[in-house]
């Protein structure tokens, strides 16, 4: 079933919707806040530092440089930056 694109599609979504349901349980039952953020809310491309948006921020593009102060990060390390200020925003 997971050769087939459309099948495997809706079969990767079903795994995430239980991996999510299980971290929100274990969440709860552990008195940690549970925040899931938005699928399209802009993690990476967002400066940590300043805010800007750099939209024309590639995949490959490991290093994130911001176009407004020239603040320079790993990619990762600036989204989860983010990720920990997202409560915050939203
Ligand atoms: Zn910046």
């Amino acid at each position: 079933m997971l050769k087939n694109k459309h099948l495997s599609k809706a079969i990767q979504e079903q795994c995430f919707h239980k991996f999510i349901s299980i971290l929100e349980y274990k969440s709860r039952f552990n008195g940690i806040e549970f925040v899931k953020a938005d699928r399209f809310y802009p993690l990476s491309k967002t400066c940590s530092c300043c805010g800007e948006i750099k939209k024309d921020l590639k995949l490959k593009d490991r290093v994130f440089i911001c176009p407004s102060c020239n603040y320079k990060i790993d990619r990762d390390k600036n989204a989860s930056i983010n990720l920990s200020r997202y409560k915050q925003s939203a």
